[in-house]
């Protein structure tokens, strides 16, 4: 049977897809709450990984070695960095980065060391799935009237990006970067060693900007919550 794992960094970012949870049981393990339950047909883990790269690793290897997901969606919020990328947008990721991955001059910058690589690939059946539910929420879904749905490279570090001198340095050394955030990539890389897919879906809650602590925590007060189950449901259900 396969079994899908859905994870968020933060209570909002998965609570309103706790009560879909038919049959739930919930397990816990290395200091997260492991929900186990039926959705819209899947076999479904759903689990707070908390912020940043290491809490995301943790979760996604306990996920993917304890627990044998066989595909992981992360949902969430991100501050926007791209051009026209705006709050309320949603992103998912094509490939991710370790914006704050830096050994050189022994290895180019980004590159995860001894890998080879510094951008790390979400699966594109699964990423379709989230663009198809991510456009149809951006046309019809009350939360996210006006929204556009971007789709390309998402990159994270162990930052909250709040001003506008270091969203534009990120984005003046990475001009391709649609938006900022502290898990994605972690989850990519852990991914990529079991060789099990994934894809990142994000809303986007602020700018990245000075206005960024602000927009951010009252974007994850009032939408954060029914956004991320919305999207995910209809990628479930596509
Ligand atoms: N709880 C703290 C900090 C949240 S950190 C607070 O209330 O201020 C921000 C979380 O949202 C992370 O999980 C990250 O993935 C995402 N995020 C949203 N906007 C971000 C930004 N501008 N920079 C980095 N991460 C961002």
């Amino acid at each position: 049977m396969t079994r899908l794992a859905i994870v968020g960094a933060m209570h909002e970012e998965i609570a309103a897809l706790r009560p879909c949870l038919a049959g739930l049981r919930t397990e816990r393990r290395a200091g997260r709450d492991f929900h186990f339950g039926g959705l819209d047909g899947h076999d479904v883990i759903l689990v707070r990984c908390g912020i940043g790269k290491v809490a995301a690793a943790i979760t996604t290897a306990v996920l993917l070695d304890a627990y044998d997901a066989s595909a992981l969606l992360f949902t969430g919020v991100a501050g926007g960095l791209g051009d026209g990328v705006r709050v309320g947008d949603i992103v998912v990721a094509t490939t991710l980065l370790q914006h704050d991955m830096n050994a050189e001059p022994l290895f180019p910058r980004w590159e995860v060391p001894l890998t080879g690589r510094a951008r790390f690939d979400a699966d594109p059946a699964w990423s379709a799935r989230l663009a198809r539910a991510g456009h149809a929420l951006a046309a019809t879904n009350a939360h996210a009237r006006a929204a556009t749905l971007h789709q390309g490279l998402v990159v994270s570090g162990d930052r909250f990006v709040a001003t506008h001198a270091e969203s534009d340095q990120l984005l003046a050394v990475l001009p391709d970067a649609l938006a900022v955030e502290m898990e994605g990539a972690a989850v990519a890389q852990v991914c990529h060693d079991f060789a099990r897919p994934f894809a990142v879906v994000r809303t986007i809650s602020d700018r990245a900007d000075d206005a960024a602590h602000g927009d951010f925590q009252r974007f994850v007060r009032d939408v954060a919550a029914p956004y991320s189950r919305d999207v995910v449901r209809a990628a479930l259900a596509a």
